[in-house]
This record gives C-alpha cells, structure tokens and sequence, in this order.
C-alpha cells in the first residue's frame, strides 16, 4: 500500500515550489502512484483505464516489463553521455529506426524531447537551403524553444519573444476549415504564402500527418478551464502531397512531426505521413520512442545530415546508452505484441462504437481519427458548430469518476482526444465507449 504524502501535500508543495506555469487535469487532479500497461493507479488503489496515455508518450503500455528490463540492464551497466566513446546501444538503436524509414531517410540524430528534435530539423532545413522561411499549419504545436515556437501557430502557446521566419498556412480542418475535406485547395495557400510572404524560395515545411497539439490550459493555480489548440484534427486528404510539392518547387524541405501521430499510432501504418503518401526529407519523433523515457530522434538523409558537420554539434544526453535501450525495446514491443495491428482493429472498433454514439447523442458534432489516435467533438449546436466547453469538461470529470481517463483538446476545448497505450483492448474500447454513454445519458 501507498504510505507516500497525499494528494492534497503533493498539491500545496507543488503551489510552493513548482513553477506556477504547470497545470493538471481536474478539478481534483490525481496522484497516480502505479502503473501497469493501459491502467493507472491512485494512491488509493483504485484503477483508471488510461485512454490518454501521457499524451501518446506511452505506446507499450506503463511501465512494460520488456522496457522495464531493458533501462534497468542498461543502467547497472552503463550510464553515459555518447559524445567521445562507442557503446553498442545507441548504434544498435539508430540501425533499428533507420530500418522502419522509407526510402533514403537513413541518418539518426538522437535529442531528449520533441521540442529539441524540432527546434534541430528546422535548423537543418535552414541551412541546406540557405534560407530562412519555413512554413507550419495554423493550430500546430511542435514546441516551446524560440524557432518551434515560431512553428507552433496558437497564440495561447507564442509568448511574445522573436520568433523570426515562420508563416501560418490555413489548417486543413476537414470539421471547421472553410474547404471541408477538400485538401488541394487548402494546399493553395501555401503556394500563396510562399509568392506573397517569402522570396520566392523557402527552408521548408512542419506539419504533423494527424495534428494532435497539445490543449491549452490555464495554469494550476488558476481556475481549471482548459481550451486548446488542434484536437486530433486529420489533414483534409490531398492536402500533404499537393503542400510537399508546392514546397519542393520552392526549394524546400519537408519536415514530418511524428511526435504524437509515429510508433504504429495510427494503425494502418508505422508513421502518420505514410497515411497520405508522401515521404518527408526529414522525420521528427519523441514521445512513444522511449515508452516515457526522455527521448527524440531528428531522421533525414545522408545528403541533409551533412550540414551539421559544418561546425561542432552534439547534446550531452540525446541518444545516452539507457534511452537508447529503452527505444530499441519499444520497437522489439511493438514488433512481437504486433501493436500495431492492435491499433488498428481496436481503433476502427473504438471509432465505430464512437460514432454510432455521436448518432445517438447531439452533442457530439464529429468522430475522426485513425487507430488508436482519435477525437470526440464537442457542439451545443450542429450547424453553428458551437463548442460545448462546460459539457466537454463535465463529462470528462465524470468519466475520471467511472474509472476512465481521456485527454482533451481543440481550439475551444471541447475535443476530447483519445491516445491510449497501443495494448488497448476491446474490452478496454466498451468500457470507454459505455463510460462516455452512461455519463451522455445522465446529462
Ligand atoms: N510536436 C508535437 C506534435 C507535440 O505534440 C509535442 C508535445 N506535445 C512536441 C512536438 C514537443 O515535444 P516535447 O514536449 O517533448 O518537447
């Protein structure tokens, strides 16, 4: 049993000593002491369905045993930065990511987070191209230092510090966007923002296959009301090939975020780009890599990679022996508990079952998504589109009360986003879908 401080200890030392910018889920947020695969654990004991998986960053399952061994193996081992010695982990690593990647996209630069995999792609575009002009998705979050600030486009995510050289094409929105699901008109913007707002000649591109983006929340120590960017918004289909190639005329490269939409996610694929069938010049991803282990990894190809060798580049800790241990056992995971099948069948069932709920309750105005990485929307009104933020966060803190938690998102905060452990179940996928139900009935 839990002999640990309490909920509402943690809470105050938290107040005193952390920084006031960190925010939590609920009214009453939890302390999560324990956990196992797709569940998590209060001090209490009691056991929630995890449906948000730490924001994708689970993709095993908490704490899976292999992963587990894996770090610990590797920690009584060896603890170490890469630069300077050779050690087998991060090599073998490398060769087992290069392998997942399509076509030339064969070099590996590991980094601690998605930001600084980020912040190093647009960096690289930048100087291959020799200039400076990059162009992201409005909505989009792809971190918090100055330049994927600059490419994160919500201005609730953008303090006010330089963030030089980024445009914000119109995003895609199949549910809001003014083209519907019209894809190559949305493209057109691109193409406009490239003859209007640049010389003509640009860096490059960053956009996620699936846009995910973070919500935004008010932080704790304020009223807990979140709204957010994003939503588990798919990209109108078209839109990805005609924007990589409006781009590559230009010059540029493109950038794939696979931070949240890579690692099998969405089912019907390893990565979310191969779901529109373009290949990116360079691939971003954290999260799932290291089952929530600090880890990121910036791949492109040879050509593309030689631009760091112009000066000395290197990050004391990106690629360390026990991340790497951990990356290459997610993938072994993924491979041998076939979860990528999983989010397949398990997230068509799921969005099936969501879907059949959104004809039985008005409230939910779109279900959309791909596999194991999917969003509820939430209207008071059909037509007007109008978000249900109070029913979104409602339903939210009585399904936490059922014993399910799910994540939540889009621009009014009124998406709830559904990114589990890939070893959900079935099962797993009823329980939510009659937690959501039971709750929608009660209102
Ligand atoms: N890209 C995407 C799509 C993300 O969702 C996030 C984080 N939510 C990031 C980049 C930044 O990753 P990190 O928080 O690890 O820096």
């Amino acid at each position: 049993p839990y002999t640990g401080p309490s909920a509402a200890e943690i809470l105050s030392k938290r107040k005193e000593y952390l920084s006031p910018s960190m925010f939590y889920f609920y009214n009453k947020p939890l302390n999560i002491v324990d956990g196992r695969m797709q569940y998590l654990f209060d001090e209490k004991g009691r056991r929630y369905l995890d449906a948000f998986g730490g924001i994708a960053t689970v993709c095993c399952g908490h704490c899976h045993p292999d992963v587990v061994n894996a770090i610990v193996d590797q920690t009584k081992r060896l603890q170490h930065s890469t630069i300077l010695y050779l050690n087998r982990a991060i090599a073998d690593f490398a060769e087992a990511l290069a392998n997942k990647l399509p076509g030339n996209l064969k070099v590996v630069f590991f980094t601690n987070s998605g930001t600084e995999a980020n912040e190093l792609a647009m960096m690289m575009a930048r100087l291959y191209t020799g200039c400076h002009d990059i162009i992201s998705l409005r909505n989009a979050y792809h971190g918090n230092a100055a330049g994927t600030m600059g490419a994160t486009a919500q201005s609730n995510w953008k303090f006010n510090v330089i963030q030089s050289g980024v445009h914000h094409a119109i995003n895609p929105d199949p549910y809001r966007g003014v083209f519907g699901s019209e894809g190559e008109k949305y493209a057109k913007d691109v193409q406009d923002l490239i003859q209007f707002g640049t010389s003509g000649n640009i860096a490059g591109f960053i956009s996620e296959a699936t846009q995910a983006s973070p919500s935004i929340f008010i932080p704790s120590f304020q009223l807990f009301i979140i709204y957010g960017v994003g939503g588990i918004v798919e990209l109108a289909p078209g839109y990805l090939p005609a924007a990589y190639s409006t781009i590559k005329k230009a010059g540029g490269l493109c950038i794939a975020d696979e931070v949240q939409a890579g690692f099998a996610r969405t089912g019907s694929h390893f990565w979310g780009f191969e779901n529109h069938g373009v290949v990116p010049d360079i691939v971003t991803m954290a999260k799932g890599i290291g089952n929530g282990i600090p880890l990121g990894a910036v791949v492109t190809t040879p050509e593309i990679a030689e631009v760091l060798t112009r000066r000395s580049y290197f990050n004391t800790f990106g690629g360390n022996p026990v991340c790497t241990a951990a990356g290459l056992a997610v993938l072994k995971v993924i491979e041998k508990e076939k979860l990528q099948d999983n989010a397949f069948v398990v997230g068509s069932y799921l969005k099936e079952r969501l879907t059949a709920l959104k004809d039985k309750y008005d409230l939910i105005g779109d279900v959309r998504g791909r596999g194991l990485m999917l969003g509820v929307e939430l209207v008071t009104d059909h037509e007007l589109k109008t978000p249900a933020k109070l029913e979104t966060l409602h339903v939210m803190d009585q399904m936490k009360e059922i014993g399910v938690l799910v994540g939540k998102g889009g621009f009014y905060g009124n998406v709830f986003r559904i990114t589990p452990p890939l070893c959900f179940s079935m099962e797993d996928a009823d329980f939510l879908v009659d937690a959501m139900d039971y709750t929608m009935s009660k209102m």
